[in-house]
Order: structure tokens, then sequence, then C-alpha cells
């Protein structure tokens, strides 16, 4: 474990001795993925169950992208709103849309009870408004989501009763998502790991893709190389996340990969952490550079928020969180902060979803945009069902435009910089 790894809770909380072997060597499969968080091993899974030989290549460990470093909560939809959706791909597929990721959430809880995994789970996600402008936002939403797509499990929740809920001032009004929840990420990932290696997938690790021979004609096979070996296989998945760096020019114009936090205090108690958030649901705030907070199993408080496009470890972020959840729980102005941990995400321009293929049996799932614990798993089993030979669901993400990043390789980043510095202003409005 690296210096920084030892900083993430979640490893910490989960040591691991069962390190699957790097890839030696040719060998075939049907199919191969790469990438070992959420949305390549949901796929690999799925597949495996559908009779399929499959390989996954991870290049470090299970779960050493977003998917073993995220705020664990489960939240409904799409980072980008319904309406981005609508406009994008028109009110019936933005619909279909909506309904692949309901489904993500209950395929969560079921792969959850199935495969017996171990990942604290619970229940219930806030969005928390801090001004007038967002309490008339999450009312919009409420209505819109109820009207228009159905959604039945959400209750705004005024100022007063947000206060005997979240034991903060700094709150106005909240959407409780009773379908919405939270878990141990990392635990979720390795519990998903351990049921595709029991449904027959052959995983490697310490195995970082360098070179990938798409074929771009449906006879032929993909080859994936690392540097002790190659995988041969009919179908692909690339599904690296924003790990994946430029190894696939034309994936890697779409993201922006950024850095976020997570703080975790020292354990706090049963009774203290309780206090904290009295019905235990996950919340996130609404700014652009919003906060996100939850309980843990083990009764810590768990602290997100704060970007950087510059790297994860430049600052003291365990420091700067501290400070921020002090401003939100000044209660816990005498507790320590134990660990503090980076990691990237992978933003799209408009924030929706970017599934598609590279060639005719190669297929990509990126740009979850910080929003990716349950798209991920309903991802993977899309392409699943694409393999499997039923396009339609996968295939209509592909109708969504994605422009790349304004800019270029060097100059997109000093742009966003300035969005960014705009996005802060405008919270402070
Ligand atoms: C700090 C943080 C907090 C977050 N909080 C939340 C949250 O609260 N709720 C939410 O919904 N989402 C959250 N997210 C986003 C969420 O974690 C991701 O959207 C989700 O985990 C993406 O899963 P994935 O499987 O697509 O990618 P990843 O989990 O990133 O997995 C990709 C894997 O591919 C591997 N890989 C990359 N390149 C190669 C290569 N060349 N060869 C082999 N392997 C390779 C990587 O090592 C990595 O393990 C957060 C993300 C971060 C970083």
């Amino acid at each position: 474990m690296s210096q920084a790894d030892e900083q993430n809770y979640y490893y910490r909380s989960t040591p691991r001795t069962d390190l699957h072997a790097p890839l030696t060597g040719e060998q075939r499969f049907d199919v191969c993925v790469l990438g070992g968080g959420i949305s390549g091993i949901s796929a690999a899974l799925h597949l495996a169950e559908r009779g399929m030989r499959v390989a996954l290549l991870e290049a470090k460990h299970l779960g050493y992208g977003g998917s073993g470093r995220s705020g664990g909560q489960s939240i409904f939809g799409y980072a980008c709103e319904q309406a981005t959706l609508e406009k994008a791909v028109g009110a019936a597929d933005a619909r279909r849309m909506w309904d692949v990721a309901a489904e993500g959430l209950q395929l969560q809880r079921d792969l959850i009870a199935k495969h017996a995994i171990d990942c604290d789970y619970v229940p219930g996600h806030m969005i928390v408004g801090l001004k007038r402008r967002h309490d008339d936002s999450l009312r919009a939403e409420l209505d819109h989501l109820s009207r228009h797509y159905g959604y039945g499990s959400l209750r705004l929740i005024g100022r007063d009763e947000l206060r005997t809920i979240i034991a903060s001032g700094r709150y106005t009004s909240a959407l409780l998502d009773s379908n919405g929840g939270h878990l141990h990420p990392y635990r979720y990932t390795l519990g998903l790991g351990r049921a595709a290696a029991r449904a027959g997938v052959s995983i490697f690790e310490n195995s970082w893709v360098t070179r990938l021979d798409v074929a771009q004609n449906a006879g032929a096979d993909n080859l994936v190389h690392t540097s002790q070996g190659t995988v041969r296989a009919r179908h692909l998945l690339v599904a690296g996340g924003a790990m994946l760096g430029p190894l696939v020019p034309s994936l890697a114009n779409k993201l922006m990969d950024i850095g976020t936090y997570v703080a975790a205090t020292e354990p706090l108690g049963e009774e203290r952490a309780r206090a904290l958030i009295t019905n235990n649901a996950a919340a996130a705030d609404m700014n652009w550079i919003l906060d996100y907070f939850r309980r843990s199993g083990d009764h810590r408080l768990l602290f997100g928020g704060r970007v950087s496009y510059s790297g994860i470890d430049p600052f003291d972020s365990g420091r700067v969180l501290r400070a921020r959840m002090v401003q939100v729980f000044p209660q816990l102005a005498d507790v320590r902060i134990e660990y503090a941990w980076g990691g990237y995400l992978d933003i799209t321009l408009n924030r929706a979803p970017h599934f598609g293929r590279l060639g005719p049996n190669a297929y990509f799932i990126q740009g979850l945009s910080g929003h990716g614990m349950v798209i991920s798993g309903i991802a993977g089993k899309l392409v699943s069902e694409v393999i499997g030979g039923t396009a339609d669901r996968f295939d209509m993400y592909a109708r969504i435009p994605h422009h790349s990043f304004p800019g270029g390789t060097w100059f997109r980043r000093p742009a966003l910089v300035l969005a960014m510095l705009w996005f802060r202003i405008m919270d402070l409005l």
C-alpha cells in the first residue's frame, strides 16, 4: 500500500491478503474487461453468469479507482439533471435512462443481498439546500420527478424538521430519498469481485494495460496487452474510469480528471455519531463545490468535498476538510481527523454518462462524473446485455452528444480553473 493509500479509511478498515496474480503470457477469453472498479466487475460478473469466459485486468488492485475511495453515497439519477438528458435525447429516452438509474438502485441492493456482501448498506439519502434558491430548486425537482417520472420515494423536509435530523444550523431544506442510501464502497467492490471470481471470472491484478488493439471487424479478436501478457478476446470492455489516462485518446478528450477528497474522523461513539444525523441517511449539499457527509458503520463521520485540478495530494486535505466539517458541525471542534484521502472523478462536459463503442465488439463506460456508485453497477449489467445480444439499452446512451473539453491538452485545465472560480462565486451568492 502506498503512503497515500494508507490514509484511505476504507483500505485500512478492510485489509486484503488475497491479491490475484498478474496476467502472464497470451491467454484467450470470450471477453476482456479493463478496470477493476464497480463498472468492470459488475460487467464481468453478469457476463460470467451468462456462461462467458471473462478476464478482468486491473492496473493495481480491485477498488483502486473511485470505487474504493468514494463518499459511498447511493444517489438517484445521474450527475447531470434529467432536464439535460431530455434536451439531449428527448423525453422518451430520458425516461428510459431514468428507469435504468432507478433499476441501478435496486440492483445494488439485490447484489448485496444475493452475494451476502458485508458493506454496511444503510437506506436514505438527502440532498440538502443552503438558501432560498436551493429550497425552490428542491421543490421543483420533487415536482418534476414525481409528475414526469413517477418517482414516489422522495419527501421534502423543511428547515425546522431538518434541524431535528441534521444537527447543524446550516441547512434550509432537504430532499430525502428513501430509495437511496450509502455503503462502504470498497467492501462493496471487493464483495462484487469475490462474487465474480466465484462465477468463474479470471481476475488479474497488478496488470496495467499498456496497449489495446481494437478489432475493427466483427469477426476478429481484440488484443489487450500488459507488460507481461496479452489477452485475446472477441469482446472488450474499457472501464478504466478517471485513471485510464491517455490510453484511448478519443475517450480521454471527453473527460476532465478532477481530484476530490474525503476525510474520516476518529470514532465518535454511537451516541455522538447518531446525534449528528439522526436518520442515518447520507447528505450532499447543493453547492457546485459541494460538501457531503454520512455516518460510517463504526460511528465516525465521513466528510467529503473540495476539488483540485492539479493532482490529489497537493495540500493537506485533512486540515481543509476538517475546517469545512467544523463549519457544518461546530460541536465537532474537538474531534480529530484520522484519515484523509483523495481520488479522481471522470467528469464529462455536460456531466452525462459517456458510454459507447470503440469497435463492433469493443465497448466503453466512463464519465460517471462523481455520481457512479449506482450507475456503475447497472452500466456493467448493460454491457452484459449488449454482449449477450440485446443492444438497445446500452446503445441509447451513445445518442447523448459529448463534446471534447475546450482548450486541448494544455489549456483545458486553466480553462477549468476559471470555470471553477466562477462556480465558487455562484456558491457565495
Ligand atoms: C473521492 C471520491 C468520492 C466520490 N463519492 C461518490 C459518492 O459519494 N457517490 C457516487 O455516486 N459517486 C462518488 N464518486 C464517484 C464514484 O466513485 C465513481 O463514479 C465510480 O466508482 C466509478 O466506478 P468505475 O468502475 O467506473 O471506475 P473506477 O472505480 O475508477 O475503476 C476503474 C479501474 O480501472 C483501473 N484502470 C485504469 N486504467 C487502467 C489500465 N490502463 N489498465 C488496467 N486497469 C486500469 C483503475 O486502476 C481502477 O481500479 C466519488 C469518487 C471519488 C474519487
